[in-house]
C-alpha cells in the first residue's frame, strides 16, 4: 500500500473506516491477482473519501482522468443520486475490460461512462461542465490535465489530484515523474484561480476548489 505514514497507523486508519463492501473487495482481489501493477488501485480509505467527497459537494457530473480497474470510479458513482453521472478516461485496454465487467454488476455501473484512449483527447471532446474530478492518470500530464479541465469546471467545483506526495519524492525530486509532479503542486499552491488544501492522506490528495 502506497503510505508515508507508518504501516500500523495506516491499518488502524484503514479499520476505522466504512467498509466498501463485497463487490469493491471482489474487484480488489481481481485486480491484485491479474494486473501488473495493482497497487495504482486507491482502495478503502481514499476510496471512501471520495465518496464522501461526491456526496457532501452534491456532485452530479463527475470526470476521472485514469481509471484502472474501476475502483475508484465506482467508489466515487456510489455518492452520485439516481441521475447522476460520471465519465472516466484510461487507455489500458485490459484494465477497461475488468472495470466494465464489475461496472455491470453494479446497481451504480450505469452512472459511468468510458472514454477509452489518450485522456487529452478525451477531455478536448467533452461537453458541458463538472461538478467535481478526480486526476490520477500518467503523472507527466498532471499539469496538462489540471489546466484542460479548469475551464470545464463549475464555480465552487472541486479537483481531486492523486499521490502528489509521490512518495515523497516531490520534496527532491529526481524523476520525470517526480519533477512533473512538483511544478504542478508549485502551480496549484500559486494559483489564484482556487483555494487548495494539500491533503496528507495516503499518497497525498490536493483538494482544490475553483473559486
Ligand atoms: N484511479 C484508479 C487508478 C488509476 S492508475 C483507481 O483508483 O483504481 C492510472 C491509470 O492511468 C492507469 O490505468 C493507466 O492506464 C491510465 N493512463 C495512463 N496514461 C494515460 C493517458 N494518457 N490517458 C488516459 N489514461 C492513462
Ligand atoms: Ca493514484
Amino acid at each position: 500500500m502506497l503510505t508515508l505514514l507508518k504501516p500500523e497507523l495506516e491499518e488502524y486508519a484503514f479499520a476505522k473506516t466504512s467498509t466498501d463492501g463485497a463487490l469493491l473487495q471482489e474487484l480488489t482481489a481481481e485486480t491484485y491477482e491479474k494486473m501488473e501493477v495493482p497497487q495504482m488501485l486507491t482502495g478503502r480509505l481514499e476510496g471512501r473519501f471520495l465518496k464522501l467527497m461526491v456526496q457532501i459537494s452534491s456532485a452530479k457530473r463527475v470526470l476521472e482522468i485514469g481509471m484502472f480497474t474501476g475502483y475508484s470510479a465506482l467508489s466515487m458513482a456510489e455518492g452520485l443520486p439516481e441521475n447522476g453521472e460520471l465519465i472516466t478516461c484510461d487507455i489500458n485496454p485490459k484494465a477497461i475490460e475488468v472495470a466494465k465487467r464489475f461496472f455491470a454488476r453494479s446497481e451504480h455501473g450505469r452512472k459511468i461512462t468510458i472514454m477509452e484512449g489518450p485522456a487529452l483527447e478525451s477531455i478536448a471532446r467533452l461537453n458541458g461542465s463538472f461538478d467535481l474530478a478526480f486526476i490520477d492518470a500518467d503523472k507527466a500530464n498532471y499539469t496538462n490535465y489540471y489546466e484542460a479541465i479548469m475551464p470545464l469546471m463549475k464555480s465552487g467545483g472541486v479537483i481531486l489530484i492523486d499521490n502528489v506526495f509521490y512518495s515523497g519524492e516531490v520534496v527532491d525530486p529526481k524523476s520525470k515523474e517526480a519533477k512533473a509532479i512538483a511544478a504542478l503542486n508549485d502551480r496549484v499552491s500559486q494559483d489564484n484561480r482556487v483555494e487548495a488544501v494539500f491533503l496528507t492522506i495516503r499518497d497525498g490528495v490536493y483538494f482544490i476548489r475553483k473559486k
